[in-house]
């Protein structure tokens, strides 16, 4: 084949790059396209954290291309239209892309294919962005799993792709347009937070730390949101700037020459990657869960529709020490410790009793790996209407958590600089009077708003005829 377009959509870089690669072996020439969105200034599922990473990604991308040999092309504007103008420019005769999981891919992918038979051209897609395809996992009638733990042990017997060779050389026709490389005031934004350094480089020294050491500690300490004991690669895998083989691969290869305690860290970190494919095949599979509970009894369930709390928990200033330093984590870094967003969706959920839907935009927006099905499948699981999610009457109790897992208080000062001279005790249950000048006192009682939650959920089971007694 003479030229064909690889688009590159959540797959930026270009190594064990499943479509870039079949495009540069099957065609003399490639043309490497990042289209870019035209919204301005507010997007319900993203904002300036994620977008930030985005650019710097490019900028990385178009580098790494170009040491190939190639150039990454730009296009702004609507894909099928921004495609059909660039296959008609440069005559090619495919079009490669990595598939997309969620319902507006799996959309925009069905379109493209009739229109690629229309534009006479080849529309090839490939397995990519999990390590199992959605649809490969299935219970033995064939059904998709509702639950993580069998899913995880159908997953590991399903063969796995391997990491694919590195791309020689790539090359792209000399006279093509681009447009620049997009910078946050093409969304009209401005940055927002300190974010982690984007691009594929970047990914793998990330990986290389995380491997060096940080995973063998990782069953330990894991859920300590002040240890950094986990890989902070999401953002890296929601972008691509690696591939979840990758990841994969590089942490099977480290369980072979390590000892048992080690090998029961690695596996719990494979775990982690497998929840990710769980949460990916959910979204597959039942679409709908972006604007329902996952769980169908729970329709009649209520909620309260308070702005003003909303606000307070956005602002990190609810009263709830490890709470607020989530969010301020996030308002900072547009990323939070997993264990914190644990707590801070319950909180939202079951103290505050607002809709699990409104802190799942309230992340996608200010998340760097706002990632749509796990970030659902997150809300969901905390606010205890997802798949395999928390029964609604383990509520996690913010005091207590802190105990467990902030003893030192380590990560609340280091986000709460107010709290800097309070005693880790203090942080550890309800205060009878400000903790310090300028922090609030707790918005809720956490054992009033858990009995509360416990009846509303109750009440949802019985208007379902489906009540079951504690
Ligand atoms: C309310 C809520 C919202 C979330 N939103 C997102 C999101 O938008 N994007 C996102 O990538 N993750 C999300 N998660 C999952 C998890 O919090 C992050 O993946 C994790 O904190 C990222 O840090 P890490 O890379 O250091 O994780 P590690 O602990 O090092 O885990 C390794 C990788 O496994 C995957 N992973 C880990 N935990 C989970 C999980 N519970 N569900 C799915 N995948 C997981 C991630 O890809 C992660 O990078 C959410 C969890 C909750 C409770």
């Amino acid at each position: 084949m003479k030229r064909a377009i690889h688009w590159f959509r959540r797959d930026l870089r270009i190594s064990d790059n499943t479509a870039l690669y079949h495009a540069c072996k099957d065609a003399e020439e490639v043309v490497p396209l990042f289209i870019v969105s035209t919204w301005k200034g507010h997007h319900p599922w993203t904002g300036p954290n994620r977008q930030q990473f985005l650019c710097g990604c490019l900028d990385s991308l178009a580098k790494n291309l170009a040491q190939l040999g190639g150039r990454l092309i730009i296009r702004a504007g609507e894909p099928c239209a921004e495609l059909e103008r660039l296959i008609k420019e440069v005559s090619a005769e495919a079009l490669y892309t990595n598939r997309g999981i969620d319902p507006f891919d799996v959309a925009l992918e069905s379109r493209l294919e009739k229109s690629a038979r229309d534009w006479g051209i080849e529309f090839r897609r490939f397995l990519d962005v999990t390590v199992q395809a959605p649809d490969a996992v299935l219970t033995q009638s064939g059904q998709p799993f509702r639950v993580f733990t069998p899913y995880a042990r159908a997953w590991q017997s399903v063969p796995r792709p391997a990491v694919l060779p590195k791309i020689g050389r790539l090359r792209t026709p000399a006279d093509v347009r681009t447009e620049p490389l997009p910078t946050l005031a093409h969304w009209n934004l401005q940055p927002e937070a300190s974010i982690v350094e984007p691009g594929e480089k970047a990914a793998r020294t990330r990986l290389k730390r995380f491997l060096d050491g940080p995973i063998f500690g990782y069953a330990e300490k894991r859920n300590l949101p002040a240890a950094a004991a986990n890989s902070r690669l999401s953002q890296d895998l929601r972008w691509g700037t690696l591939s979840p083989r990758q990841v994969l691969a590089a942490a099977e290869n480290l369980m072979r020459c390590s000892d048992a305690a080690q090998r029961r860290s690695v596996g719990m970190f494979i775990n982690e990657l497998v929840w990710r494919e769980f949460y990916m095949q959910i979204l597959w599979h039942y679409p709908e869960v972006l604007h329902r509970d996952f769980v169908d009894s729970l329709g009649a369930l209520d909620w309260n529709d308070d702005e003003a709390a909303l606000r307070r928990w956005c602002e990190g200033a609810t009263g709830f020490p490890i709470v607020d330093a989530g969010i301020r984590e996030l308002l900072a870094t547009g990323f939070m410790h997993n264990r914190v967003r644990m707590i801070t969706a319950m909180f939202l959920t079951k103290d505050l009793h607002v809709h699990w839907k409104r802190g799942e935009q309230f992340f996608c927006q200010k998340l760097v790996d706002g990632e749509i099905a796990s970030n659902n499948g997150g809300w969901q699981w905390s606010a205890g209407t997802g798949a395999d999610a928390a029964p609604y009457f383990r509520i996690q109790n913010p005091w207590t958590q802190t105990k467990r897992y902030d003893p030192d208080g380590i990560y609340i000062k280091g986000w709460v600089p107010e709290l800097r001279d309070v005693k880790p005790a203090d942080l550890m249950r309800p205060p009878e009077s400000h903790l310090a000048k300028n922090y609030p006192l707790p918005m809720v009682d956490h054992n009033r708003e858990r009995e509360l939650t416990v009846e509303r959920f109750q009440r949802a089971q019985q208007i379902a005829g489906n009540g079951r007694s504690l």
